[in-house]
């Protein structure tokens, strides 16, 4: 155990999460994240803290981020899903319906999603957490692995690591080289995996009060005619706000500028929920499709299903022993979530002990 040194590549929930359990396992780690921010597909905004990525989790059948919430003493609470829903058609144009409630019981993260990345990161050495360090290249010199990163203006080198513990969506790894190459078989492996989400957006417009509720609306409603597909009440103890995910395909959103899709979003929702909508105090879109590090060209469409991928023996090269796949993606049943990043982590870390 002594000897291992593990590289984590990709600082989301799999990578932040996987480093905090070999932290207190006392196992040596470097963790190594692309973007210049910890939280990859986790983010929330800066003011309001609103969420551009995840918003829910299902305690009904995810109990593992449940219960990494509770223990990191972060607040939860229920999606505000009372009041009537919003059904937008053409010819027709908007309907109320009787409340919609999702399913399951959808909970939200007080402060937001990112609130749980970020409380990992603290509870890390920062020394051992390396931003702006994009894996190039993979090389086995014997049983060691080496990395090479692109660094801000630098290329650089780190050797002598035990394993790898790949914390990327499958996709994105086709950027990187690796040395024995990975076979074919193996490589196509990774590339049949969506990534979950990689091909939305989403839109997020705050107001100074949830006036909506006001007229016995949800938040929610459900459009056939754009630019936003489904919206929901995204209101938290810092504000009030809605958000949309755009029903416009990934390579249209290319095509229009942000200032015009938002003055779209807004007229959508003036039409929807009235004229105090017209004017939010803030809004804001994250397009996901667009960000190299979590959406790759075969990510612009979205699947049309949740996946499940059986990622646990990918590896058959002389790889085998040596890279883990730690992404949501390798989550099991729970592939593509949350949940999945800390499943995902868990099975790897059986495989440790
Ligand atoms: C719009 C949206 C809505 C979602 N809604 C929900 C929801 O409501 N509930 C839910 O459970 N899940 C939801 N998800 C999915 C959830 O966000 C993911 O399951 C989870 O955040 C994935 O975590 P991860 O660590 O596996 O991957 P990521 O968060 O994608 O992290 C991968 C990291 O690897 C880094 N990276 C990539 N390439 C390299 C490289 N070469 N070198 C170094 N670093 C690299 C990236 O920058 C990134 O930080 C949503 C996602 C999106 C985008």
């Amino acid at each position: 155990m002594s000897t291992q040194k593990i590289a984590i590549v990709g600082g989301g929930l799999a990578g932040l999460y996987a480093a905090f359990r070999l932290h207190q396992a006392g196992i040596a780690f470097d963790l190594f994240e692309a973007r210049s921010r910890l939280g990859g597909r986790i983010l929330s905004t800066a003011s309001g803290s609103f969420d551009l990525g995840p918003t829910w989790f299902w305690p009904d059948f995810q109990p593992r981020i449940q219960a990494l919430l509770a223990g990191l003493d972060i607040a939860t609470f229920e999606q505000y899903e009372t009041g009537e829903t919003l059904v937008e058609r053409w010819p027709i144009g908007v309907m109320r319906r009787v409340g919609y409630r999702s399913g399951n019981l959808a909970m939200r993260i007080e402060g937001g999603s990112a609130r749980l990345t970020d409380a990992l990161a603290a509870l890390l050495p920062p020394g051992q957490l390396h931003l702006d360090s994009e894996l190039t290249a993979a090389r086995l010199d014997g049983e060691r692995v080496q990395l090479a990163l692109l660094q801000p203006r630098r290329h650089t080198l780190e050797a002598n690591y035990s394993q790898l513990w790949l914390a990327v969506p499958p996709r994105v790894l086709s950027r990187i080289v690796f040395n024995p190459d990975l076979r074919e078989s193996e490589r196509q492996r990774l590339a049949a995996v969506p990534t979950w989400m990689a091909a939305h957006a989403k839109y997020v417009a705050r107001y100074a009060r949830p006036f909506w509720r006001d007229q016995g609306l949800a938040g929610n409603a459900f459009s056939s005619i754009g630019p936003l597909g489904e919206i929901h009440d995204a209101c938290n103890t810092e504000g009030a706000a809605l958000f949309g995910f755009f029903a416009i395909g990934a390579m249209h959103r290319r095509t229009l500028a942000d200032a015009e899709l938002k003055a779209r979003c807004r007229a959508q929702l003036t039409h929807l929920f009235g004229e105090q909508a017209t004017t939010p105090i803030e809004d804001f879109i994250q397009d996901w499709a667009a960000e190299p590090f979590t959406a790759t060209e075969a990510d612009q469409a979205p699947p049309g299903w949740h996946g499940m991928h059986d990622l646990g023996n990918v590896f058959e090269s002389v790889w085998k022993d040596r890279i883990r796949l730690i992404g949501s993606e390798a989550g099991g049943d729970q592939a593509g979530y949350m949940e999945g990043a800390i499943l995902a982590v868990e099975k790897v870390l059986k495989r440790l002990a």
